[in-house]
């Protein structure tokens, strides 16, 4: 049951400012899921401000697109005068690009962001405050097929109840004449039957509670119902990784670019996908209207045959698409968003994991909404029509057409060893930077202080440790569906030691580290690579192997078999389409192998001081883990598309290698 989180002491601080007022209870609803979602919900406030002439106008305050509630700041707000929107609120007609144009043509400040979509709605309703939610608990209800009577019961002369509009200018009108002759000041709010709920009031306060207080009834309802105690639980199936990969690779090649796959096997989300019956209830359509932008109106159901399954999907979003399109629209990529995968949960898919984590958020909620709505007899959201109507909305597409080129790895899962330090950590940070999701290995205790983000996921662990490897990788894809690239550069230098006086730990030690955890990845990595986007790996080999020094057998004994495990991966892989190539690098001092005395006795083994040793090379230059990583990131690349097998030196040139 939500509850008000308003705080008077809080509250107080902001108090002498409107729209500071307006940040605080935004925030408020935004730290309530059930209330609103990602960017779902808005608000608004009107006051008068001053523009640069000098001249004060009334001007609404209203949530701008891109911003969540959650995290709203004042600039978050798109000032927009008021009178203009009144009168396009009397406007017969009015596309919703040109809405979006007077929109942005009655701002105060140009550089806000675009004012959201419901603004006219929100100009329209006479009182200072305005909140909107797209609440789980009152769609619940209005879904069910007694829905519109039990919305009227529960809520009496509380509230205006309006019939299912588009959200934009039809919505915006159809409310304008709808209370053209009525006392506002006898209700405390509005409900959208199947879209949401809207509160208002003459303080920030006033029109928070009652937001509140609205949603409770419909909680309270469902609980009278039982309903809202329908969850299904199953500890399900066994995990089935090379499935998920699978699937998260064919629904790439749907999508035209790589996917993260965010697989939910709780047991909330097991005991959804066992639900009889399940696939068809959640067909007929998602929980808020808005949301079929992300999700999709139908979820890819996994049945035995994966192919079958994804045929299925794409030909029945084609059916749909022909059923309801008038000529005039392009039809979307034929991926789906989101999967019921019976016995297993459900997975949802993204090009970026903030998209991913987006749809599984949703998933979570849709899933427990529709349980509580088929307890009432069924999930009957907007008809089909209505939701093409959304999804194909003018706003939507021309948005899709202003989308720039995505990072040269959006959606791409690697895997980096050594990743706390030198080469290895400057990779992480290349392929984040270029949109990849990074499996970060290290040995190091502080490593998730060390790197770290959304799009990381830190793992301890102990490459020369078979079962660790294991599990990392496995946890890699349990993490986001599969992988793509592995950039294998864990390592150590160790100490300087002659054939003659060899300490046989120390030789140990270095295979084992420098050699053999290599082919440990490689082998825990192959089935996931096989199942991978443009799956590519890159091995950190070293100078040593062409040109070998005195007293560093233990590493390049170690270097030179990594090299010739990278060859004969390259040709044992090819037919996974598996590239496989090594990076030699040398002189990179800035690793946490070049610790100050063994840089130092390195520079008076060859009679040089520890400058004229950092660049000791033809182009007498300092090569950095940045350098290394980037000739890294594009071997990784397509780029180096017709590329394996290859060795690269990254050392500024060496007259014995060369
Ligand atoms: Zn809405």
């Amino acid at each position: 049951m939500i509850k008000s989180l308003w705080n008077e002491k809080e509250a107080q601080i902001v108090n002498h400012d409107p729209v500071a007022q307006r940040v605080y209870s935004s925030r408020l609803l935004g730290q309530e899921p059930a209330l609103v979602m990602h960017g779902g919900g808005n608000t608004s406030v009107k006051t008068q401000s001053t523009d640069i002439l000098g001249e004060t106008h009334e001007v609404l305050y209203v949530k701008g697109s891109g911003w969540d509630l959650a995290t709203i700041e004042a600039e978050g707000f798109a000032p927009v005068r008021l009178k203009p929107l009144l009168k396009m609120a009397q406007f017969n007609e009015l596309s919703d690009a040109d809405m979006v144009h007077l929109q942005r043509a009655a701002m105060l400040n140009p550089n806000a962001p675009n004012p959201s979509v419901e603004a006219i709605l929100h100009a329209i309703i006479p009182f200072q405050f305005v909140d909107h939610t797209h609440a789980d608990a009152v769609l619940a209800v209005s879904h069910s097929p007694q829905g519109d009577d039990i919305i009227n019961d529960l809520y009496g002369d509380r509230v205006l109840v309006i019939p299912y509009v588009m959200p934009g200018f039809s919505l915006a009108r159809a409310i304008y004449q709808h209370t053209r002759d009525i006392d506002w000041s006898q209700y405390e709010g509005m409900i959208l039957l199947h879209h949401g709920v809207f509160s208002w009031g003459d303080d920030a306060r006033t029109s928070y509670e009652r937001m509140i207080d609205l949603v409770v009834i419909s909680e309270e309802y469902l609980t009278k119902q039982e309903a809202l105690q329908q969850q299904a639980l199953s500890t399900g199936a066994e995990e089935d990784l090379l499935q998920l990969a699978e699937l998260r690779k064919s629904v790439s090649t749907l999508r035209g670019g790589p996917v993260l796959a965010k697989w939910d096997g709780s047991p909330e989300s097991r005991g959804f996908s066992e639900i009889p019956g399940i696939v068809s209830v959640a067909n007929n359509g998602p929980l808020t209207p808005d949301h079929v932008i992300r999700t999709k109106p139908r979820p890819l159901q996994i049945k035995e045959d994966l192919q079958e399954s994804l045929s299925e999907f794409t030909q029945d979003y084609q059916e749909y698409f022909q059923r309801h399109s008038n000529g005039e629209q392009t039809c979307l990529d034929l991926a789906p968003r989101w999967a019921i995968w019976p016995g297993y949960g459900t997975v949802a898919f993204g090009r970026s994991n903030k998209e991913a984590t987006i749809i599984a958020d949703i998933n979570r909620h849709t899933r427990a909404a529709i349980q509580w709505s088929k307890h009432l007899g069924g999930w009957h959201p907007i008809p089909e029509a209505d939701t093409f109507a959304m999804e194909y909305w003018e706003l939507e597409q021309a948005k899709l057409k202003r989308k720039g080129t995505p990072p040269l790895f959006q959606g791409t899962i690697a895997l980096v060893t050594g990743a706390a330090s030198g080469i290895g950590r400057a990779c992480v940070a290349s392929l984040q930077a270029q949109g990849c999701v990074v499996a970060a290995l290290d040995i190091a205790p502080d490593l998730h202080t060390i790197v770290g983000g959304d799009d990381i996921l830190p793992i301890h662990c102990d490459v020369t440790d078979l079962v660790a490897v294991e599990a990392a990788v496995k946890a890699t894809v349990r993490a986001f569906g599969g992988l793509d690239l592995v950039v294998s550069n864990a390592g150590n230098f160790p100490p300087s030691r002659s054939i003659a006086e060899m300490d046989n730990a120390l030789w140990e030690n270095s295979l084992q580290l420098n050699l053999s955890s290599h082919q440990k990845l490689l082998t825990a990595a192959i089935p996931f690579l096989a199942r991978g986007v443009k799956p590519s790996v890159v091995l950190v080999g070293s100078k040593n192997v062409p040109a070998p020094g005195p007293g560093a057998a233990a590493y390049s004994v170690a270097k030179a078999g990594l090299t010739q495990l990278s060859r004969v991966a390259a040709l044992e892989l090819g037919q996974h389409g598996i590239r496989v190539n090594v990076v030699h690098p040398n002189a990179v001092f800035d690793t946490g192998i070049w610790k100050p005395d063994v840089l130092k006795e390195r520079a008076r083994r060859y009679n040089l001081t520890v400058e004229e040793y950092q660049t000791n090379n033809i182009l007498h230059t300092n090569v950095t883990s940045a350098d290394v990583a980037g000739v890294v990131s594009a071997l990784l690349s397509p780029t180096f598309a017709k590329t394996t097998g290859a060795q690269i030196a990254v050392d500024g040139g060496n007259e014995r290698v060369i």
